[in-house]
């Protein structure tokens, strides 16, 4: 059985997966065993490397660290983008230490603490503003520290990203602050305290649409100059979201970019003056890093239940939440999977791959396809560089703790 999506994502050699010049039982020896992640940074770089090409030349990229937060990683992305999205007090201060300077770094989330603004605005990042109540309590914490914060306004949009894995915006969210208020509060805001930087507009994620994307850049730069013009302000940057999707499952394909980079030069040049040559941030997480990360375990039992057979590996729900179908989706689907020291083979079976744990949660991948398969042999699941460990229940079950290796 022949799946095209594995096909166009891996690279191979001797019938063996090649992830960063090297087979899968290199890499583990190196990273000392299994499981683990590898990521592999050249394979990012190139992938960042080829959006830039394609962008238009003054849209700013941004990594959304909580994409994937391991600070190797975090640390060379610094040297490849334009700025950085942190969504906790934790991520921004690896983004500061990783020497993105502070006006490149926004904050963004719902329900920042004190520490969270303190940190932010004594560091000189930006922080996109979720509701009027965090503006007030930005107020206070300028007033005390003497000091001024940068900020611009979440909104959460009058449409939403159609298609999308996961919808952030339109409707009632917790995100942002309603656009039909924003005018209101934009022009209201104390600069005494605060300078105005722009706005921030997030609509989903994982998407692999290129018309709604295209509609929703369209629909967000008139947005964006609607909300200022009703204010009577300008704004120095203008945070489009993000929302470029990649292909996990069998039918699904590459987010094609043309149509969405020629539909933002022309959104670029409509607007260049109406937005007052404001910065145009595009940010991505996933788009950027998910490709370049490959989840490893060894399978250690084999069994036959009825009629079904089990490969039970190393490796779980535990580092691998999004894999086993329990990270927000409606429907479990399998990743792209293979074993990696044998790729093809004459003779295939049909097996359930799980995990170790006390739970039938824990569960790699259902019903596939795999060449005869024996305690040793390598399990690999593609496209996991974002999302995977840290969006992980690790302490789960107490595990031995998991590896990552950035090469
Ligand atoms: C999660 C998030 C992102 C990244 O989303 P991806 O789908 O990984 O590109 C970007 N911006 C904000 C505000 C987010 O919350």
């Amino acid at each position: 059985m022949k799946n095209h999506l594995k096909t166009h994502l891996i690279q191979k050699e001797n019938n063996q997966l090649i992830i960063a010049g090297k087979t899968a039982k290199q890499i583990i020896a190196i990273a000392g065993g299994t499981p683990c992640y590898i990521y592999d940074a050249n394979k990012i770089k190139k992938q960042i490397a080829s959006l830039k090409s394609q962008l238009p030349a003054r849209i700013h990229l941004h990594y959304a660290v909580k994409a994937n937060p391991f600070p190797p990683l975090v640390g060379q992305i610094a040297t490849w983008v334009d700025g950085f999205d942190v969504a906790s007090h934790q991520e921004l201060l690896l983004a500061l230490s990783c020497g993105m300077p502070s006006h490149k770094i926004s904050l963004a989330g719902p329900g920042k603490s004190y520490n969270d603004l303190a940190a932010a605005i004594l560091s000189g990042a930006i922080i996109n503003v979720e509701s009027s109540l965090e503006l007030t309590r930005i107020y206070g914490i300028c007033e005390s520290h003497q000091c001024k914060a940068n900020i611009s306004l979440r909104i959460n949009p009058d449409f939403e990203l159609k298609h999308s894995g996961m919808s952030m915006g339109g409707g009632s969210k917790v995100f942002g602050i309603d656009a039909e208020l924003a005018p209101k509060i934009i022009s209201s805001i104390d600069t005494d305290f605060v300078n105005f930087k722009g706005l921030h507009i997030f609509s989903g994620s994982q998407n692999l649409n290129q018309h709604a994307l295209v509609e929703t850049h369209n629909k967000t730069f008139d947005l964006a100059y609607r909300l200022l013009d009703q204010a009577c302000v300008s704004a120095s940057q203008i945070n489009i979201g993000g929302g470029f999707g990649i292909p996990y499952f069998e039918n699904d394909k590459m987010l094609p970019l043309s149509a969405i980079t020629d539909n933002l030069s022309l959104l670029m040049s409509q607007y260049q003056t109406k937005l007052n040559n404001a910065e145009i941030h595009l940010e991505l997480g996933r788009y950027l890093v998910g490709s370049g990360g490959v989840y490893l375990s060894e399978i250690i039992d084999k069994k036959v239940s009825r009629g079904k057979t089990y490969l039970v590996v190393d490796g779980g729900m535990h580092h691998h939440l999004a894999n086993s179908g329990n990270f927000g989706q409606v429907i479990r689907k399998n990743y792209p999977v293979l074993l990696a020291n044998r790729i093809e083979d004459s003779e295939c079976e049909t097996v359930d791959v799980v995990g170790p744990l006390c739970t039938p949660l824990d569960i790699l991948a259902r019903g596939v396809s795999l060449p005869l398969a024996e305690v040793g042999d390598i399990f690999a699941v593609l496209q996991s560089g974002a999302y995977g460990a840290s969006a992980s229940p690790q302490e789960f079950l107490s595990q031995p703790k998991l590896r990552e290796l950035l090469l």
